[in-house]
């Protein structure tokens, strides 16, 4: 079993998932008393939110890149980023390291594309909404990535940054949440993306009259076929 690299702390709240359900599904796998070799390098998501607003893109580039060296010298032989917004500047993480470093849109853009769907929404930051690195990355898959209106990206973003990643999850933001991809369906989204990792905490299928695709557990999936994988 190869060792995973986890980013993570970006914020904890996914981290912990991703921890828990590489471990789950390792010993689903693997059976008896198995778990996932990880080595998880957790930063404080304060710092990163200040890059983040503050537009300092090369900083942040930096700060992961250094972070992801310092996974793969504790011994990392894959690595994954555990955010969706932060893949802004996988190229950095891609050039300080020698492991591959799984993009989490790739492994969801698979599986949507396994579920026969070519139009999907997308619900995450405003920078995962609103910038090319994630949407142009989808499109590269064939998919067609429809975002929310101004005020509903607005909302989104705004759940994500003052409640989930503060670990408030409320039926409140559920509800609008719900409007928010019923809005998306209307608009002819026959499935949707959950691109940020804290999303899932807050939203599943059951909120959605079609197929949601939760991209922590998808990239989580990927990262166990990897770590798992013959050769
Ligand atoms: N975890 C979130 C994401 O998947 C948002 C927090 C961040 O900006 O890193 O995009």
């Amino acid at each position: 079993m190869r060792t995973i690299g986890m980013l993570g702390g970006m914020s904890w709240e996914s981290t912990a998932e991703y921890y828990r359900l590489a471990n789950t599904l390792v010993r689903e796998r693997l059976g008896g008393v198995h778990s996932a070799r990880v080595v998880l390098d957790s930063l404080d998501f304060a710092d990163v939110e200040l890059l983040q607003s503050e537009g300092r893109w090369d900083d942040a580039g930096r700060l992961l890149a250094e972070r992801a060296r310092a996974v793969v010298a504790a011994g990392a032989e894959l690595v994954v980023l555990c955010t969706n917004t932060m893949h802004l500047v996988i190229d950095r993480v891609e050039q300080a390291v020698d492991v591959p470093v799984l993009h989490i849109a790739d492994a969801t853009a698979a599986r949507v594309r396994a579920a026969g769907l070519d139009h999907v929404g997308l619900l995450g930051t405003a920078f995962t909404m609103e910038q090319d690195f994630y949407r142009g990355r989808m499109a590269g898959h064939g998919l067609d990535v429809l975002v929310p209106d101004t005020d509903d990206r607005a909302l989104v973003h705004r759940v994500i940054y003052e409640e989930l990643v503060r670990g408030v999850v409320s039926e409140s933001s559920r509800a609008e949440y719900r409007a928010v991809i019923e809005r998306l369906v209307e608009r002819g989204a026959q499935g949707v993306v959950l691109g940020c990792t804290e999303v899932e905490l807050l939203v599943s299928e059951s909120d959605s009259p079609v197929p949601v695709f939760p991209t922590t557990r998808i990239h989580v999936e990927a990262a166990v076929d990897r770590a798992l994988a013959a050769g």
